[in-house]
C-alpha cells in the first residue's frame, strides 16, 4: 500500500513518513499543493493525507481538482484547530475523513487503515486467505496462527494482494503500490519477492497467472466445484 502525504510542515511530514513506513506503507511526500496535485494525478496511491493549508495551491482546491478529474483515492484531510468551516469545505470537496491538528499518530494510522480497508471492500480489520492472516494494525502475518517474518518489501507486496483477493494483479501494479517515488524500481524483483513469500508462508495462496501477473486465492475454497460453498453461509 502506498500513501501520499501532502504537508508543508517539514517536521510533521517527516514524522508522518516515519510512522507510515514503520506500519508497512510506501510513502511519498509533497511539500506544496502543486506537487501534491501532480503526484495525486499521476501516481496510483491507496490513500492520501492532505493538509488543507498548503502553499502554492490550497488543499481544498487540490482535492476538488482530483475529484473533478475522477480520482477516487481515499483522502484524509488535516485541518487547523478551531477551523470547523475547513472541515465542512474539505468534506464537501470530496474528503473521506478528517483530523484536527494536533493529532495522535495512532489515530491517524487507524483512520487510514479504515479508509484503505473500506476502499478495497473489506469490513473486517483482519485480512485472511485460507490459513494466511494479515493484520495491518501490527504489520503482522500469520499462517495457521503462527507468526511469519516477512521483510518490509515482502509485507507490502503481500498486503497489497491481501487487500485485493481474487483479482489479477500485474507486476507493474505491484511495483506502483509497494515502492515510493524515489525507489529505483525494477519489476523483475517482484518475482523474487513473490517466490520468497511463497517459501515463507508455505501455503499456495499466490497463484501465477501466466503473462498477466498474480492472483491471491484460497487453495481450499477455489479447488471446490462451483456452488459447493452454498452450504457454508452463516445463518443469522
Ligand atoms: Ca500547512
Amino acid at each position: 500500500m502506498r500513501i501520499l502525504v501532502a504537508e508543508d510542515d517539514h517536521d510533521l511530514a517527516r514524522q508522518l513518513q516515519r510512522a507510515l513506513e514503520q506500519s508497512g506503507y510506501a510513502v511519498d511526500l509533497a511539500p506544496d499543493g502543486e506537487e501534491a496535485k501532480y503526484l495525486g494525478e499521476t501516481e496510483p496511491y491507496d490513500a492520501i493525507v492532505l493538509d488543507l493549508g498548503l502553499p502554492v495551491i490550497d488543499g481544498v482546491r487540490v482535492l476538488e481538482s482530483w475529484r473533478d478529474g475522477g480520482i477516487r483515492t481515499p483522502v484524509l484531510i488535516l485541518t487547523a484547530r478551531d477551523a470547523w468551516s475547513d472541515k465542512v469545505e474539505g468534506l464537501d470537496a470530496g474528503a473521506d475523513d478528517y483530523l484536527t491538528k494536533p493529532f495522535e499518530m495512532a489515530e491517524l494510522l487507524a483512520r487510514l487503515r479504515a479508509l484503505i480497508r473500506r476502499a478495497s471492500g473489506h469490513a473486517e480489520p483482519l485480512l485472511s486467505c485460507g490459513a494466511v492472516t494479515l493484520d495491518p494494525r501490527r504489520a503482522e502475518v500469520r499462517v495457521g496462527g503462527e507468526p511469519v517474518h516477512l521483510t518490509a518489501q515482502e509485507f507490502k507486496l503481500l498486503s497489497y494482494l491481501m487487500h485485493h483477493p481474487g483479482k489479477v494483479v500485474s507486476r507493474t501494479e505491484l511495483t506502483e503500490h509497494i515502492y515510493d517515488q524515489d525507489f529505483d524500481r525494477d519489476s523483475n524483483t517482484i518475482e523474487v519477492f513473490v517466490n520468497r513469500i511463497r517459501k515463507k508462508i508455505g501455503v499456495p495462496v499466490i497463484r501465477t497467472v501466466r503473462g498477466l501477473g498474480y492472483r491471491l486465492e484460497d487453495p481450499e475454497t477455489d479447488a471446490r466445484p462451483a456452488g459447493a460453498n452454498g452450504g457454508n453461509a452463516r445463518r443469522a
